[in-house]
C-alpha cells in the first residue's frame, strides 16, 4: 500500500474541500454551511456522522470493531471577521468574513484523511473520531465539544491536530515536545473617576490619565517582576475614554490579555493585575470595575506521541524538512484535548518570503501542503492503529 500514492490520487478532492469551505467562512459558532458541507462528505463514507454537537461541532466516527487505540483527528471550523484582500478565484463570498487562519485547510485536510481511513479501514484495530469544532478563535469550541462527551465511549487515547504555520517554511514540519503554545486569557477594565472642564483637573478625577498610568504600570509585570527567562506577555489591547478636548472624562475602558507557558504563573495573573489596578486606582482616588476571564490551557505536546508524528512526518517529507519550531505565545483550544489524552499538535510550514502572516486579510498558502497534512495523518494513523 503507497500512501503517498493514495495521497496523490486524492488531493484534487482534498483541494476542491478547501476551496468549497474558503469561499463560504463562517464566524465562531455559525458555522452552519461549514457544518453542513463536512458533514454531507462525511456521509459519504462508512462511518457514523454526529451533528449538532456544542453548537456546529461535527464528528465522524470509525469503528474498525476490533479492539485497538482510539486516536482523534481534530480541525476547527470558524473563520474570522476580516475582509478578504487575495483576489483568489474561490476567495470568500461572505462580506467581511474570511478564513485566514487557515482553518479551511485544516478541515479539507482531515476529510482527506477520513476518506482514505475509511478505505483502509479492514488493516485498522481501534477507532478513529474526525472532529470538526466550531469557534476556535475564541471563545472556544473544544471544551464544549468535549464535555458533550466526544472523547468518551470509548475514551480518546491519542490526538492529534496540525496548524498551517507561516513562520517555518513552506514544505517544512514542524513537530516540538513540550510546550508549543501558551495559555491565553483575557481582562476588561473599567475605571470610575470624576469628570468635569478640562481646566480643572484639581475639581475631577481623571480617569483617562489614571489608565494611561495603569496601561504603563502594566508592562512593568512582564519587564520587572517576571523572570527574563520565563516569556510572558501583558498586552492592553484597547483602550477607549474621552470624546473632545475640554472634557476631563469619568471614564476610562481597557481591555487586553495575558499570555504565559507557566502554569504557576497562569494561576496568578489575576491577582498580579489588580494588585497594580487596585493601587493606582487607590492612590488616585479612583473606583474600578475588573474582570479577568481565564482563557485556554497552554499547548503541551507528549513526548510519546510526538515522537510518532515526528516519524510519520519525515517519511512524508524526509529527514531535513522536519524541525523544532520556536514555542509561539498565540493560544489554541487544541490544548483541551492535549491535557485529556497523549497528544500532538504539528506546524505545516507554509512561511515564504514576504508571505502574509495568518490572521492577515492576503493570508494564503501552496496547496501543496494539503497533502502533507493529510499522510502524515495517515501515517500517524496507520502506526498506532496498523
Ligand atoms: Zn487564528
Ligand atoms: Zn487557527
Amino acid at each position: 500500500m503507497d500512501i503517498k500514492k493514495t495521497v496523490h490520487n486524492n488531493l484534487s478532492e482534498v483541494i476542491g474541500h478547501r476551496r468549497f469551505l474558503h469561499r463560504i467562512p463562517e464566524l465562531a459558532f455559525s458555522e452552519e454551511k461549514t457544518a453542513d458541507y463536512v458533514a454531507d462528505c462525511l456521509g459519504k463514507l462508512s462511518l457514523e456522522v454526529r451533528t449538532g454537537i456544542a453548537g456546529h461541532g461535527v464528528v465522524g466516527f470509525l469503528d474498525t470493531g476490533r479492539p485497538g487505540a482510539n486516536l482523534l483527528i481534530r480541525a476547527d471550523m470558524d473563520a474570522l471577521p476580516i475582509a478578504e484582500k487575495t483576489d483568489l478565484p474561490f476567495a470568500s463570498t461572505h462580506k467581511g468574513v474570511m478564513h485566514a487562519c487557515g482553518h479551511d485547510a485544516h478541515m479539507a485536510m482531515v476529510l482527506g484523511a477520513a476518506k482514505i481511513l475509511c478505505d483502509l479501514s479492514d488493516g485498522l484495530s481501534g477507532t478513529i473520531r474526525f472532529i470538526f469544532q466550531p469557534a476556535e478563535e475564541g471563545p472556544g469550541g473544544a471544551l464544549p465539544m468535549i464535555e458533550a462527551g466526544v472523547m468518551d465511549d470509548p475514551k480518546v487515547d491519542y490526538s492529534v491536530g496540525c496548524h498551517v504555520w507561516p513562520d517555518i517554511p513552506e514544505g517544512t514540519v514542524g513537530v516540538r515536545d513540550g510546550v508549543l503554545m501558551a495559555a491565553m486569557d483575557q481582562f476588561d477594565l473599567t475605571i470610575i473617576g470624576r469628570g468635569g472642564h478640562g481646566a480643572m483637573p484639581h475639581q475631577c478625577v481623571d480617569a483617562l490619565e489614571i489608565g494611561c498610568q495603569v496601561v504603563g504600570a502594566l508592562q512593568r509585570i512582564a519587564s520587572r517582576q517576571m523572570n527574563p527567562l520565563t516569556p510572558t506577555v501583558v498586552t492592553v489591547g484597547s483602550f477607549h475614554a474621552g470624546t473632545v478636548f475640554n472634557v476631563i472624562p469619568d471614564t476610562a475602558r481597557m481591555n487586553g490579555t495575558t499570555r504565559t507557558f507557566d502554569r504557576e504563573i497562569w494561576d496568578s495573573w489575576p491577582r498580579r493585575l489588580e494588585k497594580i489596578i487596585s493601587g493606582i486606582c487607590s492612590a488616585m482616588n479612583a473606583r474600578y470595575e475588573f474582570t479577568f476571564e481565564k482563557g485556554f490551557p497552554p499547548v503541551i505536546n507528549d513526548a510519546f506521541m510526538s515522537d510518532i508524528v515526528r516519524r510519520c512526518a519525515r517519511t512524508t517529507v524526509g529527514e531535513k524538512q522536519v524541525i523544532e519550531p520556536d514555542p509561539s505565545m498565540g493560544g489554541e483550544d487544541m490544548a483541551y484535548y492535549l491535557e485529556r489524552s497523549k497528544g500532538c499538535f504539528f506546524c505545516l510550514g507554509t512561511g515564504r518570503e514576504d508571505g502574509p502572516s495568518i490572521h492577515n486579510a492576503r493570508f494564503d498558502f501552496n496547496e501543496d501542503v494539503l497533502a502533507t497534512g493529510v499522510e502524515i495523518y495517515c501515517r500517524i494513523a496507520l502506526d498506532l492503529l496498523g
